[in-house]
């Protein structure tokens, strides 16, 4: 039938449609699903292989100058303390994060002008000299000359998620933000070297299939390299505190039809799915994902940096659980003993 025509075209590598995204996202049935799942795990082994690739990420400041009604460290957000890691804190993380033997962190923060280009600068270059880490920004909306700095002082990647390419909802959720100056942000990253990540919210009020389509088809026209979807998870105290969260096998479809489409890039198994559901990390994995991204904020920040409420700890343990569980390989550059993990 129509499904299993469109995979086959997946197979013979011939580009699919809108109308064929949309008809593989739609589906409800079991076993299409597991098909179309099959179909993406079977694509990121030939490109990708069997490695999960592990980063670690540090949730550095939960002061923002925005108001994104879903997220719950916005700033009209009253009952949450507000923190801002010093750099020496930064460095204790990054420097347990690179013993453990990983490549790569993410530095993520509110929108939080405090950090100035020239403090940023200082830790990126602390983190290349001490340990000679990748390192990931996820800071926001920067111009465009201080997104050039960092990367020439050594940044490699950056996260900036469009959350939705439907220019309406992107006006209902982001009072402060233009979807067109989001885009050219992404645009700027792009020229600029970066490997641009970016991804999208699955669940959002109003949001259709077509629209979740469009975003994919988005990704693949603008280059992106690392593609983070995650459900809507209610945050309380916000806006959205009583709208239902995503679903968790759209999100699988999502990611499944992402890969197909977008074949060799960075799809992480987010922490918004493991928060959503206990084994979403595994289901990611078996669908297409090929990355987990560690939270390594320290537990004494971390309660004040939930953009979700029950977020989810992703710890080594958790990793662990979910590359087991999907049968796949740990990273070779990991410098600890699993057997301790398999003990956790
Ligand atoms: N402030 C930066 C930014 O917005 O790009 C980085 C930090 S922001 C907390 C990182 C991501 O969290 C956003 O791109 C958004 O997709 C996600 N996020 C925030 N609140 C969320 C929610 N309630 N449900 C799902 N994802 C959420
Ligand atoms: Fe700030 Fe990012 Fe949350 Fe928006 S999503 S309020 S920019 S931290």
């Amino acid at each position: 039938d129509d499904f299993l025509m469109i995979l086959k075209k997946v197979e013979e590598g011939e580009e699919l449609s809108f109308e064929d995204i949309v008809r593989l996202l739609k589906t409800e049935r079991k076993a299409e699903m597991d098909a179309l799942f099959d179909a993406a795990d079977r694509m990121r082994k030939e490109i990708i292989g069997d490695t999960v690739d592990i980063r670690g990420a540090i949730e550095f400041s939960n002061i923002c100058r925005k108001d994104c009604k879903y997220c719950g460290v916005r700033k009209s957000l009253n009952d949450l303390k507000r923190y801002r890691m010093s750099e020496d804190e930064i460095m204790d993380v990054v420097h347990q994060i690179h013993k453990i033997g990983l490549q790569t962190v993410i530095l993520q923060s509110g929108e939080d002008l405090w950090w100035t280009p020239e403090k940023i600068v200082s830790i990126i270059k602390r983190i290349k000299k001490e340990t000679g880490m990748r390192i990931t920004l996820s800071i926001g909306e920067r111009p465009k000359e201080e997104y050039a700095l960092y990367k020439k002082m050594g940044a490699d990647n950056f996260l900036l998620k469009i959350e939705t390419t439907n220019k309406d909802i992107f006006k209902f959720i982001h009072p402060d933000d233009d979807f067109n100056i989001r885009k050219q942000c992404s645009s700027w990253l792009r020229e600029l070297g970066y490997l641009n990540g970016s991804g999208n919210i699955i669940g959002l009020p109003g949001q259709r299939v077509e629209d979740i389509a469009r975003d994919i088809i988005y990704f693949k026209e603008m280059g992106i390299n690392m593609i983070g979807i995650g459900p809507f998870l209610p945050a309380k105290g916000t806006p959205f505190e009583k709208y239902p969260p995503g679903s968790v096998d759209m999100t699988l479809k999502a990611v499944a039809v992402t890969r197909i489409v977008c074949k060799r890039v960075f799809l992480p198994a987010t922490t918004a799915l493991a928060t959503l559901d206990p084994d979403g990390q595994t289901k990611a994995l078996k669908a297409g994902a090929n990355t987990i991204m560690l939270i390594n904020t320290p537990v004494k920040y971390r309660y004040n940096y939930q953009i979700y409420s029950e977020k989810n700890m992703v710890d080594l343990e958790s990793a662990y659980k979910a590359i087991t569980e999907s049968g796949r390989k740990f990273p070779p550059y990991l410098k600890i003993d699993l057997e301790e993990l398999k003990d956790a």
